[in-house]
């Protein structure tokens, strides 16, 4: 079963798409089915990926990383996405940028968010309920995405 806003990557091709509509059919590229792709929040390499989201004047500030990820040509932050009551934000990056993202959500309209990042060499990251807590934030549960607890 295909969710809202699920991403699914083709192990051939290396295709990422993200799923806005579904009618449940298999969505497949290079004649195979398209894996979803789980969001890590436990794995190795979680300090590396995790996202700091910090609630400011104008809106919300998101930064890969306690220490900034590397933004390396092979190794880089491919975007970082948040959505907020119904509202779905996405910042792409590139290599030598800050591995950080500003969203200018509306002021009172932050109470639930939910941040994803992409990281080129490992994959898909999110962040938990107690991190954002750190920042007063509410997170939407992510259970619809899955995780990967490996
Ligand atoms: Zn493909
Ligand atoms: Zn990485």
């Amino acid at each position: 079963m295909t969710s809202q806003l699920e991403i699914r990557k083709c192990s051939v091709c290396d295709t990422v798409i993200e799923v806005l509509e579904s009618c449940g059919a298999e969505i497949t590229c290079c004649g195979r089915p398209m894996d979803a792709m789980s969001a890590k929040c436990f794995a190795a390499g979680r300090q590396r990926h995790t996202p700091i989201v910090e609630q400011l004047d104008d809106g919300i500030r998101v930064t890969v990383g306690r220490m900034p990820h590397l933004m390396s040509h092979d190794h880089f932050i491919q975007w970082i996405e948040l959505t907020a009551n119904g509202r779905n934000y996405r910042q792409f990056l590139k290599p030598g940028m800050l591995p950080q993202a500003f969203f200018n959500v509306p002021t009172g309209e932050s109470g639930e968010v939910q941040v994803r990042v992409m990281c080129k060499q490992d994959g898909l990251w999110s962040a938990t309920p107690m991190e954002a807590q750190e920042h007063h934030l509410v997170l939407i549960d992510n259970d619809s995405w899955g995780h990967d607890a490996s």
